[in-house]
């Protein structure tokens, strides 16, 4: 069975073309400045053939079709034709309460996917509108929806609930969410495989930090906590996000400031984070080289962001009542051994020591922690399409 993976963001649209018998990536690529002047696709296959070229993509179903010559083309394509393809999975951001697992798309679930849409205004218009286009060029191919909130669908309601007037969640459903979901969920079940232990008596906490980043405790298989919230904007500070602050500084800044919503929500959004308090860079390669050359607001962004994970995984033990392991994940979580260490440091009371050679390895499903160490500390790669791609082909069956 052959998947087409599709994660359409607003001007872009990345794809893989998965063969589930081996679970090999056949080719993957990336359609990007769709609707804008010089949009280009990139495209690599598993021997090594690729192609990068300025193709004119004014719509999303423009570029649907596109990748598709391109995955059946001569000289770079990896597949004779189109039948080849049984299903398309595609990630969507925001699946609100409707959802708690991935689904087959009809006509209801795309009705109920455009009522979610205002709850993930940047990120779920653009999913839908990939969707569509693959239905228009693919109209005999099953597509599934596999959801970033789906699997934190678990929370009890203690831990989703805000304690805000009821009828807002009544009236506009405000509520933590979560996000990451099919990262923490691929990243959980692989590390009860690497432990050789069945997922439902494990307690796990896993961190995935990357440009966003959240954690998420998971306990027996399924999330009772998770650090975003209503939005992406919640929990941990990030690499250009706020994270959890006092709510009464938005107003406060707002009014000293004469800030707009909007401008109030780019700078929490895009101008707060690492690259706020480092002045210097969102991308934690550039923080690393700026605190080797002494720079001191480097260093706190790297602590404030160390000492968050840290204080996070302390409380998901506690919600879970113990801790077996924690997983980090995502280009910080898998490449960053300095990181992991600050985070670890100091945790050897809740039985968390890590290995510093092991830990300086990077990019590979490792044991980090020290022998014998109660709660084993796991580096496991994330890999988001090809879980879309195995939830896709266990519905399709
Ligand atoms: P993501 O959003 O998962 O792509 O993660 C982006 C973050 O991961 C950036 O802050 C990068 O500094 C970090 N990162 C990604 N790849 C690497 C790498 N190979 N080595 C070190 N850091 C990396």
């Amino acid at each position: 069975m052959i998947i087409l993976v599709v994660n359409a963001g607003s001007s872009s649209l990345k794809y893989q073309l998965i063969d589930m018998k081996n679970e090999n990536v056949l080719a993957k690529g990336l359609c990007d400045r769709i609707g804008l002047p010089a949009s280009l696709i990139k495209h690599k296959t598993f021997d090594g053939r690729s192609l990068e070229k300025e193709i004119e993509m004014p719509t999303h179903r423009d570029a649907i079709a596109n990748l598709l010559k391109v995955l059946t083309n001569d000289e770079v394509g990896v597949i004779k034709s189109l039948d080849e393809i049984t299903a398309v999975g595609h990630r969507v951001v925001h699946g609100g309460e409707k959802f708690f697992k991935s689904v087959i798309i009809d006509d209801e679930v795309m009705k109920t996917l455009e009522e979610c849409a205002e709850l993930a205004p940047l990120h779920n218009p653009p999913n839908i509108t990939g969707i569509k286009a693959c239905q228009q060029v693919l109209p005999n191919v099953k597509q599934v929806a596999v959801f970033d909130t789906a699997f934190h669908q678990t929370m009890p309601k203690k831990a989703y609930m805000y304690a805000l007037p009821y009828e807002y969640y009544e009236k506009y459903k405000v509520r933590k969410y979560g996000f990451h979901g099919t990262s923490h969920k691929y990243v959980s079940e692989r590390a009860a495989l690497l432990l050789g232990k069945p997922i439902e008596e494990l307690k796990i906490v896993t961190c995935h930090l990357g440009n966003g980043s959240s954690v998420a405790a998971v306990k027996g298989g399924k999330v009772v906590d998770t650090s975003m919230g209503f939005t992406p904007l919640d929990g941990l500070a990030m690499g250009t996000r706020c994270g959890s602050i006092d709510p009464a500084i938005v107003t406060f800044i707002m009014n000293k400031e004469g800030l707009t919503t909007e401008q109030m929500d780019t700078i929490m959004n895009k101008k707060s984070g690492m690259l706020a308090v480092s002045g210097v860079s969102s991308d934690f390669r550039d923080l690393d080289d700026a605190v080797e050359q002494g720079n001191e607001r480097a260093a706190l962004a790297l602590d404030i962001f160390a000492y968050q994970v840290k204080k996070t995984i302390g409380a998901y033990a506690c919600a879970m009542g113990g801790l077996d392991a924690v997983v980090f994940t995502a280009g910080i979580g898998e490449n960053n051994s300095k990181i992991r260490k600050m985070i670890c440091e100091g945790l050897e009371f809740l039985g968390i020591s890590i290995e510093d050679e092991k830990n300086l390895k990077r990019g590979e499903e490792i044991d980090v922690s020290k022998e014998g160490a109660k709660v084993r500390v796991l580096v496991i790669p994330t890999n988001e399409e090809l879980a879309i791609a195995k939830e896709t082909q266990k519905l399709i069956g």
